[in-house]
């Protein structure tokens, strides 16, 4: 593991969450899935980029799954394990290490893939499309992704943006792009304010502070941190113009 991503593991691993998103986000998006799903036998579920696990909890509270929770920090993996078993959830949850665009799973083997706040990492639509495979026909493919919220926006917020992850786009956009990839989408939502604040940006400001008294020398750690707080005033400034959002589509049979 280079150092930066060493660092960017150690700042984020003791928060809840790893990315914008909330418990009740994630009970919504889950509740915005039962009439396509039904749990009286045991379901497969894969949550992808999962981290520290809050979601992961939250389904595995939920919902009668054997979940397989995969991300490329094993340190995030242990903590979620940690979780698990002191929520008593444990043993509905198997990790695993992997990265999402090198993913050995079968085909047709998973009734939901879950995804929040991760598929960025390989692009959204190069997720849908190479995911799509380990969905069983009919299966459901749950993302959160940041999306723009207007059709227009100042040129400032689009350029920031769209440097740092050129798949960014509007929901429309998103939708028509699930469409295309063999997808019907059933519904989406935007993440409300509290889960980019409460739930990640002010829990991380506190890890900055202990994280830079660790490591007070490091250029590459103050970078990190100068880069989440730029990002942090940004969102502050901007927030009219764009979200994550919640998408939730079914594999077309
Ligand atoms: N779902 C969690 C974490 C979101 S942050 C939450 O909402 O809180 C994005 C996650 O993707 C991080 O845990 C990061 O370690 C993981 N990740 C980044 N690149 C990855 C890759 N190539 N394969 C698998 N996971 C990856």
């Amino acid at each position: 593991m280079d150092n930066i991503m060493k660092l960017m593991m150690e700042l984020h691993i003791d928060n809840k969450r790893q990315g914008p998103g909330g418990d009740d986000e994630t009970l919504m998006a889950l509740k915005m899935c039962y009439p396509y799903y039904d749990d009286s036998r045991t379901l497969r579920i894969a949550d992808i980029g999962c981290g520290t696990g809050s979601q992961t909890l939250v389904l595995a509270k939920e919902v009668n799954a054997e979940i397989t929770a995969v991300d490329i920090f094993p340190e995030f993996l242990e903590r979620l394990r940690q979780r698990a078993t002191e929520t008593g959830v444990d043993n509905k949850i198997t990790t695993m290490q992997a990265s999402m665009d090198n993913l050995t799973f079968e085909n047709d083997s998973f009734d939901i893939i879950w995804s929040e706040g991760a598929v960025y990492n390989i692009g959204f639509e190069n997720g849908i499309s190479s995911w799509r495979r380990f969905l069983k026909p009919g299966g459901l493919m749950v993302l959160s992704e940041i999306s723009w919220l207007t059709d227009q926006r100042p040129s400032y917020i689009d350029k920031y943006w769209k440097t740092a992850y050129d798949n960014i786009d509007t929901i429309s956009a998103k939708t028509k792009q699930l469409e295309q990839a063999g997808y019907t989408p059933i519904a989406h939502f935007v993440l409300p304010e509290h889960c980019w604040q409460e739930n990640y940006y002010i829990p991380l400001e506190l890890s900055h502070e202990r994280f830079l008294r660790l490591h007070d020398k490091s250029e590459e750690a103050i970078a990190l941190i100068n880069a989440d707080r730029e990002e942090a005033g940004i969102y502050l400034k901007y927030k009219e113009y764009y979200s994550y959002v919640f998408y939730i589509a079914r594999k077309t049979e």
